[in-house]
């Protein structure tokens, strides 16, 4: 049996994984991203990582290592096309053919949120659908079309950045991206901390407090996740309107934080589809802490990428 060797590189934390074909995680190690030292710190830590499992994987034959990274990804030259600053230096990185270089593997490679997307679809909660729809809501706003097994990621490696769609309530709010008025700034873990100081909330520590204090009478706090909670939603709706999809899996932080924004979140998104597909399977995600290792690892079953295989 073969084996692949999964990596999901964030601004903090890089984990790997030795994934078997149907999936399954048969060991995991993990190391600190050391970031501020630059591509370079980064690109090691990674090759350590899969040394590791190489040496675990005693002798099994490994067919590639298939990396998830923070950024914005072009799957076919597989370098760095953007970064933000959680990873100076980094874009115009070319990790694919470095780590390829040094493993002597074949190395695919992917924008992280696109990993955890495609995991999901191809061996979590989309298992055995066609068409699925990934949301993720966390620090930040973003998810993937997998289509018959085949993550879209447009021409740039740039599809699914959803938390830059319009929203209403977000009307004249600085973006991350540059913008304005986007869904990110509204309706991530970050954009929730920052509505309710801004409206008067007592100092906080995160965003999570702040769901406790809702649940302990915190009207602030529950009008907050509520706006939050419904935007998403409601651009959720539109996207279901523009895709028609089998499965809506959402994930992320805010959608592990409990039945106060979930509810919200999807009443919201089915009142704003179309009447044929309000009743659309909108569903948790399934692999946790692993839906990006597999996910990674999954692309190295042709064809995992639509620009690869186009
Ligand atoms: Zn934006």
């Amino acid at each position: 049996m073969s084996l692949v060797i999964g990596v999901d590189l964030g601004g903090t934390k890089t984990a790997a994984g030795l994934v078997a074909a149907d999936g399954t995680v048969i060991r995991r190690v993990s190391a600190p991203t050391p970031a501020a030292k630059g591509p370079a710190a980064v690109l090691q830590t990674i090759v350590d990582l899969a040394t590791r499992l190489t040496e675990s994987a005693a002798g099994a034959p490994l067919a590639g290592c298939g990396i998830g990274a923070a950024g914005v990804i072009d799957p076919v030259s597989r370098t760095v096309q953007f970064a933000t600053n959680s990873l100076p230096g980094w874009t115009g990185t070319r990790l694919g053919a470095e780590i390829e270089d040094r493993l002597g593997l074949p190395v695919a490679t992917v924008n992280d949120v696109h990993a955890h997307a495609l995991g999901e679809a191809v061996h979590g909660a989309g298992r055995g659908e066609r068409t699925v729809l990934v949301l993720a809501a966390g620090t930040g706003i973003g998810g993937a079309l997998v289509i018959d097994g085949v993550l879209q990621s447009g021409r740039h490696g740039a599809a699914g950045h959803y938390g830059h769609l319009p929203a209403a309530e977000a009307a004249g709010l600085a973006c991350t991206c540059g913008g304005t008025g986007h869904l990110e700034v509204i309706a991530s873990g970050p954009a929730i901390l920052d509505a309710y100081l801004r409206h008067g909330g007592s100092p906080v520590r995160n965003t999570q407090e702040i769901f406790a204090r809702a649940d302990a009478g915190d009207t602030l706090a529950a009008e907050i996740i509520d706006v939050a909670a419904s935007a998403l939603g409601r651009a959720l709706g539109g996207l279901i309107n523009s895709v028609d999809p089998d499965i809506v899996i959402v994930g992320g932080g805010l959608a592990a934080a409990g039945p106060r924004w979930w509810t919200v979140m999807e009443s919201h998104a089915r009142a704003e589809a179309l009447g044929l597909l309000a009743g659309c399977h909108i569903v948790p995600t399934r692999l946790g802490a692993d839906s990006a290792i597999v996910g990674a690892a999954s692309l190295l079953a042709a064809p995992a990428v639509a620009r690869l295989s186009s």
